[in-house]
C-alpha cells in the first residue's frame, strides 16, 4: 500500500484564486477567504497587490481579441486585488464550484458569484480554469516572492 510519505511526495495541485478590486471595496476580502479555508484547502500565498498593466495584460492574454478585454484589464488595475495560491486535490475544479459561473446571474445561490454579484464585469473574483494554468498564473502573480511551504496541523482531520 502507498504510505503517507509517498502520497504526500507527490505535488497536489495549485490554483491561483484573485479577489478583484470590486471585492476588495466592497469588504468581501474575509468572507471569500473562509470559504476556501472551510473547505480545507491550504493557502500557500496571499498579499493584497496594485496590479502594473502588464501583469493584468499576461494573466488575461487569451483574451486579448475579446471586445470586452481593455476593459477587463482596466477593472483588473482599478484597485487593489488580494492574490492567492490554494493547495490541495481536485483544488481547481472544486474552486470554479466555489466561485460559480462567469455570468453571476446564472451562478447558483452559495456560490460566491451567486451569492455577491450581478455582473460578469464585475463578478468578484478569479480563479484558475486547469491545474496548468494554475502553475501558469501562480508564476505570473508570485513568480518574485515564491510560496511559503508549511504543514498545516490539521491535516489528519482533513485527509484519510
Ligand atoms: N468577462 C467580461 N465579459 C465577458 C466575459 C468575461 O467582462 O463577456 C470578464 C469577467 O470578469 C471574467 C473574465 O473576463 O471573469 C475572464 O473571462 P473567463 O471567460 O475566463 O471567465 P472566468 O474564468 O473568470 O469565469
Ligand atoms: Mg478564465
Amino acid at each position: 500500500t502507498l504510505s503517507r510519505a509517498n502520497a504526500v511526495s507527490v505535488r497536489s495541485e495549485m490554483s491561483y484564486v484573485m479577489i478583484k478590486p470590486d471585492g476588495v471595496q466592497r469588504g468581501l476580502v474575509g468572507d471569500i477567504i473562509s470559504r476556501f479555508e472551510r473547505k480545507g484547502f491550504q493557502l500557500k500565498g496571499l498579499k493584497l497587490y496594485q496590479t502594473p498593466q502588464a501583469v493584468a495584460e499576461e494573466h488575461y492574454k487569451d483574451l486579448k481579441e475579446k471586445p470586452f478585454y481593455p476593459a477587463l484589464v482596466g477593472y483588473i488595475c482599478s484597485g487593489p486585488v488580494v492574490c492567492m495560491v490554494w493547495e490541495g486535490k481536485g483544488v481547481v475544479a472544486s474552486a470554479r464550484k466555489l466561485i460559480g459561473a462567469t455570468n453571476p446571474l446564472a451562478s447558483e445561490p452559495g456560490t460566491i458569484r451567486g451569492d455577491f454579484a450581478i455582473e460578469v464585469g464585475r463578478n468578484v473574483i478569479h480563479g484558475s480554469d486547469s491545474p496548468e494554468n494554475g502553475e501558469r498564473e501562480t508564476a505570473i502573480w508570485f513568480g518574485s516572492e515564491g510560496l511559503v511551504e508549511w504543514t498545516p496541523t490539521m491535516t489528519p482531520w482533513l485527509k484519510e
